[in-house]
C-alpha cells in the first residue's frame, strides 16, 4: 500500500494539492503527536484522517455521530476501494457479530462507530486485541458542554478509550472554533497547543445577508419563484415552523422537501434522496438536517428564525457552495424569534451556570442581526480568526448597504444617560419606552416618569429608539448582563461617549416601502 500521503490524495482521492490545514494536520498525526483540527464546514476535514489512516499501520477508529454520517463516509471509502465499515445500532446483532470479527481478524483500514459501542464489552474487546491505527473524533465539539451539539455519550467514552493501550494518537475535527469549545476538546483528549491546526474560517464565495421585518412566508415564496431551479435549505428553529412552512409551500406547489426528528426514519430517508437528487430543490428543516449532508451545490441556506448561537449559525450556512460557487446565506430576523431561544434555554436541562453561558452566547447571535458592520468580519472576530481579510467583506447586506453614515453621538448620550439614571436595572424595552416617553403603568409604578430623560426621544418612534439601543449593545458601547432579561449597564466605551470623547455613527440604509409603516 502506498505510504506517502500525496501519493494517496492523488492516486486514492484524485486531487492534486493539499487544501489549508490539511497537510499539517496530516503531518501531525503521522507523527503520532494528538491533534485538533479546526477547519469550516466543507474545509475538507474527512482526508485529515483518512489519509494518515491508509498510511499507518493498522485500523483506523473514527467516533461519528450520526448514523447516516457514517454510511456516506463508509460507501465513499469503498466506492474508491479502501476497505470500510461502521458498527452501530441500525445494525442487527448478527450483523454486528460478523463485522466485529471481521475487524479482529484486520478486514478493514476504516471502522466508524458511534459512540455507545464504546460501552459494549464485546465491542471493547474486539478494541483491545487489534492494532488500532488512530483514533478521530469527527465533529469533536459534541464533546464540549460548551458546543452548541453536546452529546454526553461522547465525552463519556474518554475515560473507556483511555484503558485501551493500544491508540498511537488521537485527532479530533470540527468546525467550532470558539476558545472555550477548543480549549475543552484540548484538556478531555490531551492535545497540546502546539498541535492545535485552525485554517481561516472565511469563506469567500459566501455572501450573508439579514432581512428584518419580512412577512416570512411571502419571503420565502418570491425568493424561490427567483431562484426556481436552485437547491436550497430552509433551516427552521422548531419541527412546527418546518410543518407549517412546507404545509404552506406544497399548497403551492413549490418543490419542498421537509426534515426533522420528528419523522419517521423512512420519511426523512425519502426526503433526504429527493433533495440530493434535485427531485425537490428545497429542503425545510430543523437542525436534525445537515451533519455529513455532502451536497456541494447548495445554492443558498435561509434561516427562517435566528439560530442560538453564532456557531450553530455559520456551521448550518457553511453548507451552502461546498463546490466553491458563490452562495447565498439569508438570516430572516423578527424579534419574536429572541423570545423563541430565550423560551428553549428556560426550557432545557442545563443548569444555571451552562444557562448563563447559553445566554452569552445568544446575546452575541442577537448582536449580529444588530450590528451595521459588515456580517462576515463580525462572525470571523467571534472565531477570532486572525487571517481575515480585513474590516469588510463587500459581499454581505450590511456591506451593501453601508450607505449613509449618521453622526447618532447626540442620540447615543441620550441613551446612555437615560440608562444611567434608570440605574442600571432595566432592559432595552423599558429603556426605549422612557426615552420615548411612553404612557405605559410601569413607567409610572417604577416612578421612571419623573427622569430628565423621559421622553428626551420622544421625536423617534419607539421601535426606531429601539433599534439604536440594540445598535449601541452590538457595537459594545453598551453592555448587557447575560440572563433571560438582559439589563443594560454602561461600559468604559459608554463613558467615552458620554465624555464626548468617542463620536458614534450608524449607517441607515434606506427603508423599503413595506417597512416605512413601521417607522411612522
Ligand atoms: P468537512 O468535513 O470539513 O465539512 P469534507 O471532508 O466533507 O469537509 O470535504 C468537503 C469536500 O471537499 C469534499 O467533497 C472533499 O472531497 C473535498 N476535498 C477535500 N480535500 C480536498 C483537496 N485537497 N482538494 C480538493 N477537494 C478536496
Amino acid at each position: 500500500m502506498i505510504k506517502q500521503p500525496e501519493q494517496i490524495l492523488q492516486t486514492y482521492f484524485g486531487y492534486d494539492t493539499f487544501r489549508a490545514g490539511q497537510k499539517q494536520t496530516i503531518n501531525n498525526i503521522m507523527s503520532l503527536n494528538n491533534t485538533l483540527a479546526v477547519m469550516p464546514t466543507g474545509g475538507g476535514k474527512s482526508l485529515c484522517y483518512q489519509i494518515p489512516g491508509m498510511a499507518l499501520d493498522g485500523t483506523a477508529i473514527i467516533i461519528s455521530p450520526l448514523i447516516s454520517l457514517m454510511k456516506d463516509q463508509v460507501d465513499a471509502l469503498q466506492t474508491l476501494g479502501i476497505p470500510a465499515t461502521y458498527i452501530n445500532s441500525s445494525l442487527t446483532t448478527s450483523e454486528q457479530q460478523t463485522r466485529l470479527s471481521d475487524i479482529e481478524a484486520g478486514k478493514y483500514k476504516f471502522v466508524y462507530a458511534a459512540p455507545e459501542r464504546f460501552e459494549s464489552g464485546r465491542f471493547m474487546d474486539a478494541m483491545n486485541r487489534i492494532r488500532i491505527a488512530l483514533v478521530a473524533f469527527d465533529e469533536a465539539h459534541c464533546i464540549s458542554q460548551w458546543g452548541h451539539d453536546f452529546r454526553p455519550s461522547y465525552r463519556s467514552i474518554i475515560p473507556n478509550l483511555q484503558r485501551l493501550p493500544n491508540i498511537p494518537v488521537t485527532v479530533a475535527l470540527t468546525a467550532t472554533a470558539t476558545v472555550d469549545v477548543m480549549a475543552d476538546i484540548q484538556t478531555l483528549l490531551q492535545i497540546a497547543s502546539k498541535h492545535v491546526v485552525k485554517t481561516g474560517f472565511e469563506r469567500e464565495n459566501l455572501s450573508f445577508h439579514i432581512a428584518k421585518g419580512k412577512d416570512k412566508p411571502t419571503y420565502i415564496r418570491s425568493f424561490m419563484q427567483e431562484h426556481k431551479h436552485e437547491s436550497g435549505i430552509i433551516y427552521t428553529a422548531t419541527r412546527k415552523q418546518a410543518d407549517t412552512l412546507y404545509d404552506q409551500l406544497s399548497r403551492r406547489g413549490l418543490p419542498a422537501a421537509k426534515y426533522h426528528a420528528g419523522l419517521t426514519e423512512d420519511e426523512r430517508k425519502q426526503a433526504q434522496t429527493a433533495f440530493i437528487h434535485d427531485e425537490k430543490t428545497v429542503m425545510i428543516a430543523t437542525n436534525a438536517f445537515g451533519m455529513g449532508i455532502d451536497k456541494s451545490d447548495v445554492r443558498f441556506i435561509i434561516h427562517y428564525a435566528m439560530p442560538m448561537t453564532i456557531e450553530a449559525y455559520y456551521q448550518e450556512a457553511g453548507r451552502a457552495g461546498r463546490d466553491g460557487e458563490h452562495s447565498d446565506c439569508i438570516l430572516l430576523f423578527s424579534p419574536q424569534d429572541v423570545q423563541l431561544q430565550k423560551f428553549l434555554i428556560e426550557q432545557s436541562l442545563m443548569d444555571d451556570h451552562a444557562k448563563q453561558h447559553e445566554y452569552r452566547k445568544l446575546q452575541a447571535m442577537i448582536n449580529y442581526c444588530h450590528t451595521h458592520g459588515c456580517l462576515t468580519a463580525y462572525m470571523l472576530d467571534y472565531f477570532n480568526d486572525e487571517t481575515a481579510a480585513g474590516d469588510t467583506c463587500g459581499r454581505c447586506s450590511n456591506c451593501h448597504h453601508l450607505q449613509e453614515r449618521v453622526d447618532i453621538t447626540e442620540e447615543a448620550q441620550m441613551i446612555l444617560s437615560c440608562v444611567k439614571r434608570m440605574g442600571e436595572r432595566f432592559g432595552v424595552s423599558m429603556t426605549a419606552k422612557v426615552l420615548k416617553g411612553s404612557k405605559d403603568s410601569r413607567i409610572r409604578q417604577f416612578g421612571l416618569h419623573k427622569l430628565s430623560t423621559y421622553g428626551i426621544l420622544s421625536a423617534y418612534t419607539e421601535k426606531a429608539i429601539n433599534e439604536r439601543v440594540q445598535f449601541l449593545v452590538a457595537e459594545q458601547l453598551l453592555a448587557t448582563q447575560d440572563g433571560k432579561f438582559p439589563t443594560l449597564q454602561l461600559n468604559h466605551h459608554s463613558v467615552d461617549v458620554l465624555k464626548g470623547k468617542r463620536p458614534v455613527w450608524m449607517y441607515t440604509a434606506p427603508i423599503p416601502e413595506a417597512e416605512q409603516a413601521d417607522y411612522q
